[in-house]
C-alpha cells in the first residue's frame, strides 16, 4: 500500500474543500473518501485503490433517514445498510430496498457499508481486483483479461469490447426500482441525479463509472413516495445462500387492477455492467393480464440484447427464470 495523507473532516463544507483543493495543488492527485470503508481499503492493500488523500467523512452528520412531506424517505449518504434494511419505514413503504440490502455481503460488512459507499462499490471482476493482469478499468488501455478468462460471474447486458464487468451492488438494483435519486455537492455546487443516470456504461471508458466529478460527496439519497397498493420483492439467485453476490437479481416493483398489470418497474442485477432497469419490459406488462406468459415476454424483451461471454451463457435463462419467479411472487 502507498502512503497516503488522511484528513478527518468536520463537516460537510470542510470534505468538499480538501478535496478539491488536493486536487487542484497536486494536479489531479486522486483523492478518496471513506465511509465505511470496506471496498476502499480492500483496494488499497491489493494497490488496485492509490488514493494520496483520503477524507474521512465517517463523522459527517449524514446519517438520518427522513420522511419527506409527499411520503418520500431522505436517505443519509452516511446511513449504515444495516441501520437503513431495518428502519420501519423502509421494512414498510419500501420491503424491495429492505430485502436487497439484507441479501448482500454479511451482518458485519452492513453493519460499517454505507448508502453513498454502497453505491461507489467496485467490480468483483477478479482481474481487476489483481495488478498481475491486464484491465482496462483498472490501467485504461491495458487490455481486458476477462474477456478469454475466467467470466462466469461476470455481465452479460450493457458489455463493451474494452469491459465486461458486473456492477455488483445488490441495493443499487432496488434503487434503480424505485427510481432514487442521487444529491451530489462539490466544487461547482449540489446536484440531483436520477439513479438512471448515474452509473455509466463502459463503453470504451471502463475506468469511468459514474457521471460523478473528482472530489463530489454523496450527501444523501431520496425516494419518491411509495406508490399505494403496489407490492414489491428482491430475488437473488447466487451460488451459496449467504455472503455471496448475485448471478442474477431482479427487483420489480408492481401495482394490480384486477387481474391486469396497472404499473411495473424493473431493475435487474448480476447481469449488467450497471444496475439494469428494463422500460422496455415494464411497458410490456402494463395492461397485460398478470399470468405467465406476460412474465416470460417482459423476460425476453429484458435479455434480448444479452451477449454473453464464453463461461456465463447460463446466464440468460438464469435470468429470465428469476425475474418471471419475482413476477409471479409479488403478483399471487
Ligand atoms: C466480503 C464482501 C462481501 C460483499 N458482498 C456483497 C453483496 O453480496 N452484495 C452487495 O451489494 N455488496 C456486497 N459487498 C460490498 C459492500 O456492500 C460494499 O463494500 C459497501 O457497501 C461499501 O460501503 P462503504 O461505506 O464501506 O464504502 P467505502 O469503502 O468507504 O467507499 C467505497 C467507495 O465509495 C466512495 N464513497 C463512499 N462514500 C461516499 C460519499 N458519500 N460520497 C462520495 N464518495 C463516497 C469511496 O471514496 C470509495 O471509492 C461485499 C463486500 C465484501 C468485502
Ligand atoms: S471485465 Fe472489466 S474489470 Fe474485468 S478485467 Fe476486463 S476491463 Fe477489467
Amino acid at each position: 500500500m502507498q502512503a497516503f495523507e488522511f484528513l478527518p473532516a468536520r463537516d460537510t463544507h470542510a470534505a468538499i474543500a480538501a478535496a478539491a483543493r488536493s486536487s487542484t495543488a497536486q494536479q489531479g492527485a486522486t483523492v478518496r473518501f471513506v465511509a465505511g470503508g470496506t471496498t476502499l481499503l480492500d483496494l488499497m492493500k491489493l494497490n488496485v485503490e492509490r488514493p494520496a488523500l483520503i477524507v474521512d467523512i465517517s463523522r459527517l452528520p449524514l446519517d438520518r433517514i427522513e420522511r419527506q412531506r409527499d411520503g418520500g424517505l431522505v436517505l443519509g449518504a452516511m446511513v449504515r445498510n444495516s441501520d437503513l434494511a431495518n428502519h420501519p419505514l423502509v421494512r414498510s413503504d419500501f420491503p424491495v430496498l429492505s430485502q436487497a440490502i439484507l441479501a448482500g455481503a454479511s451482518g458485519q460488512l452492513r453493519n460499517m457499508a454505507t448508502t453513498g459507499g454502497n453505491l461507489l462499490q467496485r467490480t468483483r471482476c477478479m482481474y481487476f481486483r489483481d495488478t498481475a493482469y491486464p484491465c482496462n478499468k483498472r490501467e485504461p488501455g491495458s487490455g481486458c483479461a476477462a474477456m478469454e478468462g475466467a467470466n462466469r460471474t461476470l455481465a452479460i447486458l450493457g458489455t463493451s469490447e474494452h469491459c465486461i464487468a458486473t456492477n455488483p451492488s445488490d441495493m443499487n438494483v432496488a434503487l434503480a426500482a424505485l427510481e432514487a435519486t442521487i444529491h451530489v455537492e462539490g466544487s461547482r455546487g449540489a446536484r440531483q441525479i436520477p439513479i438512471a443516470e448515474f452509473h455509466l456504461l463502459p463503453g470504451s471508458t471502463p475506468h469511468i463509472e459514474t457521471v460523478l466529478e473528482p472530489g463530489d460527496l454523496i450527501t444523501h439519497v431520496s425516494l419518491p413516495p411509495p406508490v399505494p397498493g403496489s407490492r414489491s420483492c428482491y430475488l437473488k439467485l447466487r451460488d451459496r445462500a449467504s455472503y455471496e453476490f448475485a448471478l442474477a437479481s431482479a427487483a420489480v416493483v408492481v401495482k394490480l387492477e384486477g387481474d391486469k398489470i396497472a404499473r411495473a418497474r424493473i431493475a435487474m442485477g448480476g447481469v449488467g455492467t450497471r444496475p439494469w432497469r428494463s422500460t422496455e419490459a415494464e411497458a410490456l406488462l402494463v395492461g397485460a393480464q398478470a399470468w405467465e406468459p406476460a412474465f416470460q415476454r417482459a423476460a425476453d424483451a429484458v435479455l434480448r440484447d444479452a451477449r454473453p461471454s464464453s463461461e456465463n451463457g447460463f446466464k440468460v435463462e438464469l435470468a429470465r427464470r428469476c425475474l418471471v419467479h419475482a413476477l409471479k411472487e409479488v403478483t399471487q
